[in-house]
């Protein structure tokens, strides 16, 4: 949006009352869209993209002897316990394997009989292939067995409608680009606070101290501890002032499943197939397999629809061979429709 791009136009300082002030409002805006329960929850803002943000509440959650099990089932999953294991922290991992929802038994089981864990970790929209994973029967398991449950919803949150207290969420992750639609630049940790004050002292990381920030921004109204991305927090307010001005998270999920409905049946029309059945796919991004043709190759898919003004994403799927298309930002059902168009001119097999 060019309303969006221009309100970064103007300067601000990191330590300014004004800027500040435009921080702890986006703070408790941020709140309001995560939970009814305001008051048991806090935001802290951290810089970087989304994953320098995973990577400070892995870090700065985990007690020195504590253990994660991570439910992974695509990259994000596996990035979360490959950050974990870069870290030292003892680490398990459930791979339910990328076209599988994660295994609520085997959850149940280990939690019962390995006592060390001490967390448990999972993406929510796993922007892979596009899976929502089922992160309110994962919560209930994990706190019915009295573990600190975190849930990546990096891709999902301003998009699709949830409570993080009823999803029993003790942490969970947003950053500026996804559903909000802003700029690229920083990432928002939502945080029970009740298990926020327990973490002082276990961070691995100084700049990525998620508690040192938090207690930063608390004492010192919206500050950041080291420069802050001003420019793109400016953005984001703007952006989240337009999602106001849509109606909203409830809305925009509308929009979304629209877009992503009209695209598939389209899609379908053409004659592609959807890597996951229907019940397993989010509003966000979807995977389709790649054509069957020897004519077929990514590279000038790709490059026919970027003539045409679309990009498209290449597969991350790891054994099959796939490309993705996502519908999040400032797109539209008419874009989609333009989009199944030029797909179209764009098949030549
Ligand atoms: C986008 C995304 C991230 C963060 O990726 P960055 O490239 O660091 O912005 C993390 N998890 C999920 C599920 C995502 O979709």
């Amino acid at each position: 949006m060019d309303t969006i791009k221009a309100v970064m136009l103007r300067d601000w300082c990191t330590w300014d009352d004004d800027y500040k002030t435009l921080v702890e409002d986006l703070r408790a805006k941020l709140l309001a869209l995560a939970t009814k329960k305001t008051e048991e929850y806090t935001i802290t803002l951290m810089q970087g993209s989304g994953t320098f943000s995973v990577e400070s509440i892995i870090g700065s959650i985990i007690p020195p002897e504590g253990k994660l099990l991570v439910l992974a089932n695509g990259a994000y999953g596996d990035r979360i316990a490959l950050i974990s294991k870069t870290l030292k922290i003892n680490t398990v991992v459930h791979n339910s394997g990328e076209l599988a929802k994660p295994d609520l038994e085997k959850l149940e089981s280990t939690l019962k009989e390995d006592r060390d864990i001490t967390h448990v970790a999972v993406v929510h929209c796993e922007t892979t292939t596009g899976m929502i994973n089922p992160i309110d029967k994962i919560g209930e398991i994990v706190k019915k067995h009295g573990r600190v449950y975190f849930s990546d919803t990096i891709s999902s949150f301003g998009g699709v409608p949830m409570d993080i207290s009823d999803l029993n969420i003790d942490y969970c992750v947003g950053s500026s680009n996804k559903c909000i639609q802003g700029v690229p630049g920083f990432g928002f940790i939502i945080a029970r606070k009740k298990e926020m004050t327990k973490i002082k002292g276990y961070a691995r990381s100084l700049s990525l101290d998620l508690y040192d920030q938090w207690q930063m921004m608390e004492a010192d109204g919206g500050k950041w501890r080291y420069t802050s991305p001003t420019h793109v927090v400016r953005a984001f307010y703007q952006a989240m002032l337009e999602l106001e001005e849509e109606g909203g998270i409830e809305k925009r999920h509308e929009r979304y499943s629209s877009s992503q409905r009209i695209l598939v049946e389209g899609m379908r029309r053409l004659g592609f197939k959807t890597l996951l059945p229907d019940e397993f796919q989010s509003p966000i991004i979807t995977s389709f397999y790649s054509p069957e043709s020897e004519k077929y190759n990514f590279k000038d898919f790709y490059d026919k629809l970027k003539a045409r003004g679309f990009v498209i994403y290449p597969g991350k799927v790891t054994k099959l061979d796939t490309f993705r298309i996502g519908n999040i930002g400032d797109i539209y059902p008419e874009d989609i429709k333009r989009l199944l168009k030029a797909i179209e001119e764009s098949v030549f097999w």
